[in-house]
C-alpha cells in the first residue's frame, strides 16, 4: 500500500515528484471521454519510468496468442486495444539541452487531476544541469463535448536567463504495445501531410484493418497576445512534427496551444478521413482552449448533478469515491452499443481493452443508476449481437443445438482468452449475462427487452447449462464438473456451488421468461420459436428436471455452503496466518502453492450470496460471510466491494467501512501493487455499490427503491443520487436522519426501512431514524 497522493474531496495531487512510482500515477492520473483515452504522461520527453498510453475505443489488433500446449477448443488471438500515436508530445529544448524530469533537477512539482473539471495539470521549476532555471505549467483534457479532441495548454517561464527554446510539438506513430506477445508493430502508416502549425497521420492496423487519423494544430502566445512563429515541418516514418524557435526572455511567459483529434474508421471513411481531421482541427482550434475547457467544465458540472456521492467528515472516503466515479464517466458514455468496458478502461494495457464479465456483474448497476436507461440497454445489446459467436463459440466445444458460451473476454464476441482452466472452465460468466437481463428488467421494468432480445439470450444460455450438467448415478443428481468459479484461486473443480447455483437460477429464470413473453407477446414467442427451434415443452421439462435435482455441496456442521466439492479437505487457515511480507499471494507463492491453499482471491460463494440474497436469511449469510472472508485475500479488485455490501447487510459495520475504503482506494493507495499496469475500472463500479446498495442498503423491489440506508459511524453525512424510471433522487444520511429528495415532476414512492414513503414532486421527505433502526 502507497499513501503518496494527498486526500482532497476534488483532486487527486501528487506533490514532489514520485518518479519510482510514475507509472503508478499515469495510471490513476488518466483522462479519458469513452472514446478515447490518454495516461497521465508528461507532454516533454521523459527518459525515466514511463508507460506511454493513449487508446482509442474499439480499435484492436488480434495478437497471436503464446500457449505452450495448445488445446483443442483455443481461439488463436488474444484482442488487444492498442497504444495509439502520441498526440500529446511537445519536446523542448533549451539551447542545446532537452528538458527531461528525469535529468534535471526538479523543484515545487505538483501535478493534479482535477475530477470536479475533468482535466489534467502539472507545474515545476526544472533546474538544467547548466543551472537554468524554467517554470512550467501544462494542462490538458480529452474533451468530453467534442469526443475526439484533446487540448492542451503548455507555458514556459524561463526564470534565471534568456534564450532561444526549441519547441517541438508532434504526434508519433512509433508505438508499441507493452503487452505484444511477439513485440511486433501493429501500425502501418497510410500516409502524412504537414502545414503551418499543423500535421496528421492516418495509421492501420494490421490484420484488422483500422485506420485512425490524429491530428494537431498549435498556436503560440507570448505575453498573453499570439504570435506569429516560423515552424519547421518535420515528417519521418510515422511521425509529423513542427519545429519553431522562439525568443524567450527571463520572467516571459510563452504558451504553446496544441490542439488534437483522434479520429477512428469504425466513425469515419478512411478514404477521407484526413480531411476530416483537418476540419475538425480547425474547428476547434477556432473554438480555443479557453472556450474548450469551459465546455469541459460545464460538461462536467451536469455529469456530477446525477452521478456525484457526497461524503462528510471523511476526505479520503469521499476522494475515493468520486475517483470511481470520474473514472467510469471517463470510460464508457454508453452512447455507441459497438463498445463495452475493459477492465483497466483507457487507463493501461493489462487485459487487452476487452470485455468481461465485470461488465454485466459490476458495471451494470452503476450506469442502471446513473445514466440514461439507453445506456445499460447497451450494454444489454452488446451481448445480444454477439450471440452467434457465442453459439459457434459453444458448437466449437462440442455443444449443441443452439447452446450458447459466451466469451470470457471479447473484443467482437469472439473468445480470446486460451488459459484452458479459465477459457473453458470460468463459466460462471455465462450466468452473469443472464443476470443482467433479470437486473435490467427489474430495474427499468422494460419487460420489451425480454420480448424482443432477452428471451433468445437466456434460451440459448440454459441450453449451454443443461448440457453442461450431468447426471451422477451415485448422487442421484446433477453435477458439473471440471469448472473454475470466481474464485481463481481454484482450478478445475468440481460442484462449483455458485456456478450450480447460477446455472439452476438461470434455467428458473428462463422458464418464467417462457411464460411471461407467451403473455406479452405471443406472436413474437412463435415466431422466436420457429427461428431457433425451439421445444418449448421438452426444454422446459428438461431445464426443470434440473432445477429439482441439482447437487449443491454444504457441510452440515458448519451449515455453509461449500465452494466446492472436497473444500473441506483444505488446510483451513485464516488470512492472519500468512506470514508478513508473503501478500500479495500472487506475487510470492507459487501457483500451486496458492491452488492448494484455502486462500481465496474473490467472492465465490459470497458473489452468489450477493447476487441472489432474497434466497438466504440472514443467519445463513453470516455464516457463509463469516466461514469465507477471513480467508479471503481480496487479490482480485473486484472481490472487497461484494464483501463491503454484505458486511453492511449484516450490520458488520467496521467491516463494511474497511472494505469499502479497500475498493474505492485500491488504485490511489495501489493495494494490491499493480496499479501501474492501469487502474481496476470495472471494480469502481463495484466501490459504487458498496455506498449505494451497501451503506445506502438501496435494492429494488416489487418496482419500488428500497432503501435501508446508515451513515458509517466516522461520517457526518452520506448522499447518493439514484435514477430510478424517469424520476431523479437524492438520499441523503446523517447519524440521526434520513432524507430522501425528489427532483422530478411526479410523486415517488419508496420504502424506507420498511415503511411506504411518498416524496412529492420536487420535494423532499425527512425520516428521523429511530434506535431500532440503527
Ligand atoms: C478476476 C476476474 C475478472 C478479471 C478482469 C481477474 O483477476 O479474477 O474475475 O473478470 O480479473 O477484471
Amino acid at each position: 500500500m502507497k499513501q503518496y497522493l494527498k486526500h482532497d474531496p476534488w483532486l487527486i495531487v501528487e506533490e514532489d515528484f514520485h518518479r519510482n512510482y510514475n507509472e503508478i500515477t499515469e495510471s490513476v492520473m488518466s483522462l479519458g471521454n469513452g472514446r478515447m483515452g490518454q495516461r497521465g504522461n508528461f507532454e516533454e520527453h521523459f527518459s525515466g519510468k514511463t508507460l506511454q498510453g493513449n487508446y482509442i475505443a474499439g480499435v484492436y489488433y488480434p495478437d497471436k496468442t503464446r500457449v505452450g500446449w495448445w488445446k483443442n477448443g483455443y481461439p488463436d488471438y488474444f484482442a488487444k486495444v492498442l497504444n495509439a500515436a502520441n498526440w500529446i508530445g511537445i519536446d523542448i529544448t533549451i539551447e542545446y539541452e532537452t528538458l527531461d524530469l528525469n535529468t534535471c533537477e526538479v523543484r515545487d512539482f505538483r501535478r493534479v487531476l482535477n475530477m470536479r473539471e475533468g482535466y489534467l495539470e502539472r507545474s515545476f521549476v526544472a533546474v538544467l544541469k547548466s543551472g537554468k532555471e524554467l517554470q512550467v505549467n501544462t494542462k490538458r483534457f480529452c474533451s468530453i463535448v467534442d469526443d475526439e479532441a484533446g487540448a492542451i495548454r503548455y507555458s514556459l517561464t524561463p526564470l534565471n536567463f534568456d534564450a532561444k527554446i526549441t519547441v517541438e510539438p508532434y504526434i508519433d506513430g512509433n508505438i508499441r504495445n507493452r503487452d505484444s506477445n511477439y513485440d511486433e508493430t501493429f501500425w502501418d502508416e497510410v500516409r502524412k501531410e504537414t502545414a503551418y502549425g499543423e500535421g496528421y497521420i492516418e495509421l492501420r492496423t494490421r490484420k484488422t484493418g483500422f485506420h485512425v487519423c490524429s491530428g494537431m494544430c498549435v498556436e503560440i502566445e507570448q505575453d498573453g497576445v499570439r504570435i506569429d512563429f516560423q515552424s519547421q515541418p518535420i515528417r519521418r516514418e510515422k511521425y509529423v512534427a513542427n519545429r519553431m524557435t522562439l525568443d524567450c526572455q527571463q520572467g516571459q511567459e510563452t504558451v504553446i496551444y496544441k490542439y488534437a483529434v483522434n479520429l477512428s474508421s469504425l466513425n469515419h471513411d478512411p478514404d477521407f478521413m484526413v480531411g476530416e481531421a483537418h476540419k475538425s482541427i480547425q474547428r476547434i482550434t477556432r473554438k480555443g482552449f479557453d472556450r474548450m475547457l469551459l465546455d469541459q467544465q460545464q460538461a462536467w458540472a451536469d455529469k456530477w448533478k446525477t452521478n456525484d456521492i457526497t461524503i462528510e467528515g471523511d476526505a479520503a472516503a469521499q476522494q475515493g469515491i468520486r475517483f470511481c466515479i470520474f473514472q467510469l464517466n471517463q470510460t464508457y458514455t454508453g452512447e455507441d452499443e459497438r463498445l463495452n468496458i475493459g477492465p483497466k478502461g483507457f487507463t493501461g494495457e493489462k487485459y487487452g481493452g476487452s470485455t468481461y464479465w465485470d461488465t454485466e456483474a459490476y458495471c451494470l448497476p452503476f450506469y442502471l443508476s446513473t445514466a440514461d436507461q439507453k445506456v445499460s440497454r447497451n450494454l444489454l445489446r452488446y451481448r445480444y449481437k454477439h450471440l452467434e459467436k457465442a453459439i459457434e463459440n459453444a458448437r466449437k466445444l462440442g455443444f449443441k443445438a443452439g447452446a450458447a458460451l459466451y466469451p470470457m473476454v471479447t473484443m467482437n464476441g469472439e473468445e480470446c482468452h486460451n488459459e484452458w482452466e479459465i477459457t473453458f472452465e470460468e463459466i460462471h460468466r455465462n450466468g452473469a449475462i443472464a443476470y443482467a437481463i433479470y437486473d435490467y428488467i427489474r430495474y427499468t421494468g422494460d419487460e420489451n427487452y425480454l420480448v424482443e432480445y432477452g428471451l433468445e439470450v437466456l434460451i440459448a444460455i440454459s441450453r449451454f447449462w443443461s448440457q453442461r450438467v450431468n447426471w451422477s448415478e451415485a448422487k442421484q443428481q446433477y453435477v458439473m464438473l471440471g469448472v473454475t468459479g470466481p474464485n481463481e484461486y481454484e482450478n478445475n473443480v468440481n460442484n462449483n456451488w455458485y456456478t450450480n447455483y447460477l446455472a439452476t437460477w438461470t434455467l428458473r429464470y428462463t422458464v418464467e421468461a417462457v411464460g411471461r413473453v407467451k403473455e406479452l407477446n405471443h406472436d413474437k414467442f412463435n415466431e422466436l420459436c420457429d427461428r431457433i427451434h425451439f421445444r418449448e415443452e421438452k426444454e422446459i421439462a428438461t431445464a426443470r428436471h434440473i432445477i429439482d435435482h441439482m447437487y449443491f455441496p454444504y457441510d452440515e456442521t458448519r451449515q455453509v455452503f461449500l465452494q466446492q466439492e472436497s473444500f473441506l479437505d483444505k488446510e483451513l487457515m485464516t488470512v492472519n496466518e500468512i506470514p508478513k511480507g508473503q501478500r500479495p499471494l500472487n506475487q510470492h507463492w507459487s501457483w500451486d502453492r496458492i491452488l492448494r491453499s484455502c486462500f481465496i482471491k474473490q467472492a465465490d460463494v459470497l458473489q452468489g450470496i450477493y447476487f441472489f440474497e432474497d434466497d438466504f436469511d440472514e443467519n445463513t449469510i453470516r455464516r457463509n460471510f463469516d466461514f469465507y472472508e477471513p480467508m479471503t485475500v481480496h487479490e482480485s479488485s473486484l472481490s472487497p466491494c461484494v464483501h463491503s455490501v454484505l458486511a453492511s447487510k449484516l450490520g458488520m459495520k467496521d467491516k463494511a467501512y474497511e472494505m469499502y475504503l479497500r475498493t474505492a482506494r485500491l488504485d490511489l493507495d495501489d493495494y494490491n501493487n499493480d496499479t501501474e499496469d492501469g487502474c481496476h475500472i470495472t471494480s469502481m463500479a463495484g466501490s459504487w455499490l458498496a455506498v449505494v446498495k451497501g451503506f445506502g442498503g438501496m435494492r429494488i423491489r416489487n418496482d419500488q427503491v428500497v432503501l435501508n440506508p446508515y451513515c458509517p459511524d466516522n461520517w457526518e453525512s452520506l448522499a447518493f443520487k439514484i435514477r430510478f424510471r424517469g424520476a431523479l433522487l437524492e438520499v441523503k444520511v446523517t447519524q440521526t436522519d434520513v432524507t430522501v429528495q425528489n427532483f422530478s415532476g411526479k410523486p415517488v414512492e419508496i420504502l424506507l426501512f420498511n415503511e411506504t414513503v411518498s416524496v412529492a414532486p420536487n420535494s423532499k421527505s425527512r425520516i428521523e431514524k429511530t434506535a431500532e433502526v440503527d
